[in-house]
This record gives structure tokens, C-alpha cells and sequence, in this order.
């Protein structure tokens, strides 16, 4: 089949705080074929990830055949060779990666079949999901059997308040339970060699982003210093690119690409079998969205479903229906075709 129209839109987000991050400057990437065959993707890169995919890729994709996932990855090595003096990173791949999972969603809507069997198939019918935010106990009573709590270093008296949350955590979850810390690039290499002393009574599996992602060097130094607990990161990191450079380093115990923004399901299959080479494991960024569970559900190695929880204290956008919940702590993609979700039209 071949592209006759490719559009992306920013959604009218209701629920705006002052933080980016409320709704990560998500975009939505439709494309429509000579058969009928729509694709829906989600991106990232918010209204400058629309004009790149409206005014560069939109051209560079009309006419293209899509008849199978190579035609994809041809597609996703275009767009990136041509978007390279202003892409690689950032934006612009955050844009690609919704053109891609528009193109998946079309592809397996066109052979009516779940994007997981187009990508080979179930590995695993459920996921243990993880619940990130700060309410620990309320994820727990909703069944959750593994958390990650947010950390903020601002200064000395955040030792305490660090090791008062994982206590707090380890004691609602249990001694087995993964318990997992986000400080969002807010440590450094002192706090951390300090927290991995104070917390290590804690047994937490990872410590996320405790740098910036530019700092691989860094990162790697701390490895040692934190084990057994994992040194994770990767939501910041772009293309199997990117992360190839995470594996030289050794930087990571742990990677987190985000699909909707590191170049999609094309860019994450290359990044997971650069993962499965080096032996490390992945947990992508949001993996219980669709877009990521998809993938790890037919992948012999990604595993661990984050699900974001900020909905249960604060309103929220459902921009997608019908997306899966978890349930006893476990998720599952549906069997409908493409990745099974419905755009909410009324917030276009
Ligand atoms: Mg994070």
C-alpha cells in the first residue's frame, strides 16, 4: 500500500500545569494510505515535532510502499539521513518515533493483527507493571507489586527523605518487591555515593537518571559504587545510535529508551538487540503505554511495565481510549488490531 497523506496535530491538552512534563509535549502523527488503511502514532517534540513532520517528513514519505516491517525501517533510515544536520536527537526523533508507530498501527491495522504478532508474536501474555509516582501506598492498595518513588536532591536534609521514602516503600511492598528511585538528573556523583551507602539497607533495584545523560563517563563510575542496585537511565537517549554509545561507556545496568520518543518500535527493536549483546536489561520509559507495551510483550528481552500514577491525585487527558489497565499488578496488550487504542477526537 502506498502513503497518500501523513498529518500530525498537537492536542488541545486541558490539564496543563506548569511543567512540560504533564503531558510530555505528546503529538499524534496520522497517516492514510491508497487502501483505506489509517495508522495512528505518538510522538513527542510538541509543536516544533509537527512542523517537522508536516513540512520535511510528510514530503519524504507520500508515495512510499508499506508493506511490511522492512519497508518501515527503510522508511525510519530516510527520514533519519535527511532530518541528520538538525536531527539525531532531541525533536526531531521524537518526531520520527510517531511517524513510526503511525506506520506500525497501519501496517498491522492493514493485516488486521496486534502490532506485538507483527513484531513475531507474544513472548509473554502478562507484564509486571511498576507504579511511578509518590504515592506509594495508594498504588499498592490499586494491586501494584512493584513502585518507583520521585526523588528531588535540593539539599543535606534529602538523605533523610530519600531513605525515609524507601523505607516507607520496602515496608508497604514487601522484601521481594523491585522498588525503584527516580532523582530525574537532580543527584550527583557525591550524593549518590553517599545515598548508595544510606539506602543500601533498602535493597532498591535501580537508581534512575542520578546525572545528566551526558555524563555516560559518570554514570559508569557509579555502576560499582551502587551495586547490587542498577545505575538506569536512557529516557533522555535517542536511536540505537545513542545507546550504542551508552554500551561502550558501560554506563548503564539498566536502559529505559522511550518508544514514543527514541525513533518508535524501529529504533527499539535495534536498541533492545544492542541491550541483548551487551546483557543488559530494558525497561522502556512508559512501557505500559501501548506504544512500548506492544513491544516488550513479543520481546525475548525488554520486560518490566512502567505505568505513570500521577492520574490518581490530579485530573488527567485521555487523549487515547481504550488503553489497557493493569490488573493484580500485571498489564497486558489488547489483541485489537494495530495497537488497539482510539483517538479521543474531541481533543484534536
Ligand atoms: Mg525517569
Amino acid at each position: 500500500m502506498k502513503i497518500t497523506e501523513v498529518r500530525a496535530v498537537y492536542p488541545n491538552y486541558r490539564y496543563v500545569v506548569p511543567s512540560w512534563r504533564t503531558h510530555f509535549w505528546q503529538i499524534v502523527v496520522r497517516v492514510e494510505t491508497d487502501v483505506g488503511a489509517v495508522g495512528l502514532g505518538y510522538g513527542g517534540g510538541g509543536v516544533a515535532g509537527v512542523e517537522i513532520v508536516n513540512r520535511h517528513f510528510r514530503e519524504l514519505l507520500l508515495g512510499r510502499e508499506i508493506n511490511n516491517p522492512a519497508d518501515i525501517a527503510d522508511a525510519w533510515d530516510h527520514l533519519y539521513e535527511q532530518s541528520l544536520p538538525y536531527g539525531r536527537k532531541g525533536l526531531a526523533i521524537m518526531a520520527l518515533s510517531g511517524v513510526d508507530l503511525a506506520l506500525y498501527d497501519l501496517l498491522a491495522k492493514a493485516e488486521n493483527m496486534p502490532v506485538y504478532r507483527l513484531l513475531g508474536g507474544v513472548q509473554k501474555s502478562s507484564i509486571l507493571a511498576y507504579a511511578t509516582g509518590p504515592d506509594s501506598e495508594a498504588y499498592r492498595e490499586l494491586g501494584f507489586r512493584a513502585h518507583k518513588f520521585p526523588h528531588r536532591w535540593v539539599g543535606n536534609a534529602d538523605y533523610e527523605t530519600a531513605a525515609a521514602a524507601a523505607a516507607n516503600a520496602r515496608q508497604l511492598y514487601g522484601p521481594d518487591a523491585r522498588i525503584m528511585v527516580d532523582c530525574y538528573m537532580s543527584w550527583d556523583a557525591e550524593v549518590t555515593v553517599r545515598m548508595a551507602d544510606i539506602l543500601s539497607e533498602y535493597n532498591l533495584y535501580w537508581y534512575e537518571d542520578v546525572l545528566t545523560p551526558d555524563d555516560l563517563a559518570g554514570q559508569a563510575d557509579l555502576r560499582a559504587v551502587a551495586a547490587p542496585t542498577l545505575i538506569a537511565g536512557g529516557e533522555h537517549e535517542f536511536t540505537h545510535f545513542g545507546f550504542a554509545d551508552i554500551a561502550r561507556a558501560n554506563a548503564l545496568g539498566l536502559w529505559q529508551p522511550d518508544i514514543t520518543w527514541c525513533g518508535g518500535i524501529t529504533a527499539g527493536l535495534r536498541i533492545i538487540d544492542l541491550a541483548r549483546d551487551a546483557g543488559i536489561p530494558v525497561s522502556p520509559h512508559r512501557g505500559a503505554e501501548v506504544w512500548g507495551l506492544h513491544l516488550v510483550a513479543a520481546s525475548d528481552w525488554a520486560d518490566f511495565a512502567e505505568y505513570h500514577s500521577d492520574h490518581i491525585r490530579s485530573p488527567r487527558d485521555v487523549l487515547w481510549l481504550d488503553e489497557p489497565e493493569p490488573e493484580d499488578g500485571y498489564i497486558a496488550p489488547s489483541d485489537r488490531p494495530g495497537f488497539g487504542v482510539t483517538l479521543n477526537e474531541e481533543m484534536l
